[in-house]
């Protein structure tokens, strides 16, 4: 079977593993800081601070913004659940917005009419690897006053103009989870260049302390140990190598895929660089066989070609009770009925895309 997701390991992580065992300092340490000055570099951001998941990324980074009860943010309906979360775990409230079919991202022409008075934040999440409509949703944000924490756990090393993504809001959020283009098994790192944002980011991962013994607000446990800084210290300096894999799996894809009947490849919008987290193209009603039937038939031919996301987020029973039901958001459902990834990760070699290919457009011309 072609997996999906397959980490990409080798000597250097174990040996940076094995260090940190011999050295006996496990937690939270020396090694930490080196991983967390190597991504702000990679990242261009003055701040990286590292915490154990991207979930946590994302609940410290909107602490850190402010967002508590009452307030509002903006964010889109078709991504991990991981997303909306951290907001609900503030207090405050999800705002959903529809997104543009083309690049699964939220639709940042329609964000303007969903801004109140309790809005505090957007959350651009740069879906696949591709970064959201960053300029507009930076002029709607700076117009209203709002900041902007990028969800960019899927998206390391994409560039939107000349800045990487992690430095263009005012918080980016990371995951280092085993599937993500460089991971640690568990890990997140929250990006920023606003030393306050830094400071809150530093006293929420470990108990809202201050000074030993000192807590000044209600904090968590969200470090990171050095064994899995270790690995992810390692993994940043490959960040490129293996986003330059994917990249040329997609273009293949992309070249051999164009003319397939029921098939919308994906589309990469201006002035940004993708780095296929997710390979995801969309299956049509055009399509000789439904979505799920494709799936099936790639999985017999051994290919693990998954759906992500198979619901919206407004979906699922604990957003209902927010009072959204089906219907709400009509691409973002109908797209999820339609996406199917291909795995794209750098283990898959040419010999695997060719047979990738033939064997989806096998199936949709029969
Ligand atoms: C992986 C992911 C997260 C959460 O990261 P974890 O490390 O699994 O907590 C959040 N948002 C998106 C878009 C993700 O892909």
């Amino acid at each position: 079977m072609i997996q999906i997701a397959a980490p990409e390991i080798g000597p250097e992580e174990i040996q940076a593993v094995n260090d940190v065992l011999l050295s006996g300092m496990i937690a939270q340490g020396p090694v930490v800081s080196a991983f967390e000055e190597a991504f702000a570099l990679y990242t261009g951001t003055k701040y990286a601070l590292a915490v154990n998941s991207g979930t946590a990324a994302l609940h410290a980074a909107l602490y850190a913004a402010g967002v508590g009860p009452g307030d509002e943010v903006i964010t889109t309906p078709f991504s991990f659940i991981a997303t909306i979360n951290p907001i609900l775990m503030l207090g405050a409230r999800p705002v959903l917005v529809d997104i543009d079919p083309n690049t699964f991202n939220i639709e940042a022409s329609a964000i303007a009419a969903k801004v109140t008075s309790k809005t505090k934040a957007i959350i651009p999440v740069h879906l696949y690897g591709q970064p959201s409509d960053m300029d507009d949703i930076t002029m709607i944000a700076r117009e209203h006053g709002l900041k902007i924490i990028e969800d960019a756990c899927q998206a390391v090393g994409a560039m939107y103009g000349n800045k990487k993504a992690g430095n263009l809001g005012d918080l980016g959020c990371f995951s280092l989870y085993a599937t993500k283009n460089i991971m640690s098994g568990e890990g997140g790192v929250v990006t920023t260049n606003n030393k306050e944002y830094a400071d809150a980011i530093r006293k929420f991962r470990q108990h809202g302390m201050v000074a030993p013994y000192e807590y000044d607000d209600l904090g968590y446990n969200y470090r990171m140990t050095d064994l899995h800084a270790a690995i992810a210290l390692e993994q940043v300096k490959k960040a490129d190598r293996f986003n330059d894999a994917r990249k040329q799996t997609a273009q293949y894809f992309l070249e051999n895929l164009k003319d397939s009947k029921g098939l919308i490849i994906p589309k990469t919008g201006d002035s940004r660089t993708h780095v296929y987290h997710q390979f995801t193209v969309r299956v049509t009603s055009e399509a000789a066989l439904n979505r799920d039937a494709v799936l099936q038939r790639l999985r017999e031919d051994g290919i693990g070609a998954a759906v992500y996301y198979p619901k919206p987020l407004h979906a699922y029973p604990h957003i209902q009770k927010l009072g959204y039901k089906l219907g709400d958001f009509p691409i973002a459902e109908q797209v999820a009925s339609e996406v199917l990834s291909l795995p794209v990760h750098p283990k898959v070699s040419r010999e695997d895309a060719r047979h990738i290919v033939s064997s989806l457009t096998g199936i949709l011309n029969a």
